[in-house]
């Protein structure tokens, strides 16, 4: 079986260093806010030149955090997008705010500038805006929207690290940029984590006593927070991929551009705009026959996801908000077409040979 993602590759490549670091924080019995969770916030905010970055239990805690971070509550009105993992959506509801949907671009996948002015209320109090897949979001002029409206806007960058808009990395656009290191993510962990980074100290500094019980340590709070830390495991094996990010994302790039390759003109492969950076946490391609793909790949031994079947405004949990049947006709067109091949920096040639191929036999007739 070709897997969507074999982390026990990435893991042969660098066991030693892992093994050596975990041990180490066995030694020093550090678990909990120790030197490897600082040494990595110091290179997470580097590596993105912001002045601070906070590990954090998740990715949907970043979100959490960030959202109660710039004061998000009761009848606030947060705009975001149906075509996203649920977690966004969470997030939002998380702090009894309202999610409102805008519709993606076809081609992106992402938030449509064009069509976030509409969903702008008096109640709108700030954008998440999702990186989805590894394509970078539109921030320019999503941006200049929120300018113009007085919005605060936090990046949703779980699929994302090191994509960047003409060199500008995404989680550096908006107020606070949000990442998870859940194992399968571009940059991922042993188990749950993730991190918030912003240029303003003073939000940093609301989550870092957010992160630790509305405390900044001896038991004095100063308001009411959670748990939801990162952990010196984990940040221990962040520290060692981290230094490795950047290739691993250009031989993601470089996969992406062999299926590109083969597959374009057979099913719509995933587009990179000029000046964009896409870090291809997913490839995806569209069909309108993406069900008979999916089977003929499981057939043969090949794995495929579909990343997401059912637009978030129409899931059973979220029937509350009162969205219905055609009002996001492009993220609900994409849930029927989208497909997600197998993409990892490990992933062989021969491999990305069979796929293709066995892409092109499904579509033709009889099969
Ligand atoms: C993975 C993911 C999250 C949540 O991250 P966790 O670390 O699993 O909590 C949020 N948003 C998006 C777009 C994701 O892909």
């Amino acid at each position: 079986m070709i897997p969507m993602v074999d982390l026990k590759r990435q893991y042969e490549e660098i066991k030693e260093e892992i093994l050596r670091d975990i041990n180490e924080v066995f030694e020093s019995s550090r678990y909990i806010l120790g030197p490897k969770v600082k040494a990595f916030e110091k290179s997470l905010a580097e590596f993105h030149n912001v002045s601070d970055a906070v590990g954090v239990a998740s990715g949907t805690d970043a979100l959490n955090l960030a959202l109660k971070a710039i004061g998000i509550e009761r009848e606030d009105e947060v705009i975001t997008t149906p075509f996203t993992f649920f977690a966004t959506v969470e997030a939002i509801l998380y702090q009894g705010a309202k999610p409102v949907f805008v519709d993606v671009e076809p081609e992106t996948f992402n938030l449509d500038p064009e069509k976030i002015e509409q969903a702008i209320t008096k109640k709108t109090k700030a954008l998440v805006v999702v990186h989805l897949f590894g394509h970078p979001a539109n921030m320019p002029e999503i941006m200049a929207i929120a300018k113009r409206y007085g919005l605060r806007v936090i990046e949703d960058c779980a699929q994302a690290f090191g994509a960047s808009i003409n060199g500008k990395l995404v989680g550096t656009f908006g107020d606070i940029g949000c990442f998870s290191f859940y194992p399968s993510k571009n940059l991922g962990a042993c188990g749950d984590g993730g991190a918030v980074i912003t240029a303003d100290s003073l939000l940093a500094e609301r989550i870092r006593m957010l992160r630790n019980h509305g405390s900044r340590g001896s038991y004095i709070h100063e308001t009411v927070g959670l748990n939801s830390r990162l952990d010196e495991i984990q940040a221990a094996v962040l520290n060692i991929k981290l230094k490795r990010i950047k290739r691993y994302n250009e031989l993601r790039r470089k996969k992406a551009a062999y299926y590109t390759d083969q597959l374009s003109g057979i099913v719509k492969c995933p587009v990179e705009n000029k000046g964009f950076y896409h870090v291809y946490h997913q490839y995806t391609i569209c069909s309108p026959y993406r069900d008979k793909i999916k089977d003929y790949l499981g057939r043969n031994e090949i794995s495929s996801v579909v990343y997401y079947p059912l637009s978030l405004h129409l899931q059973k949990a979220l029937s509350f908000l009162g969205y219905k049947e055609g009002n996001f006709p492009v993220s609900e067109r994409l849930s029927r077409e989208v497909l997600s091949i197998p993409i990892f920096p490990e992933l062989s040639e021969a491999e990305q040979e069979i796929i293709c191929v066995k892409i092109k036999e499904a579509l033709k007739d009889g099969r």
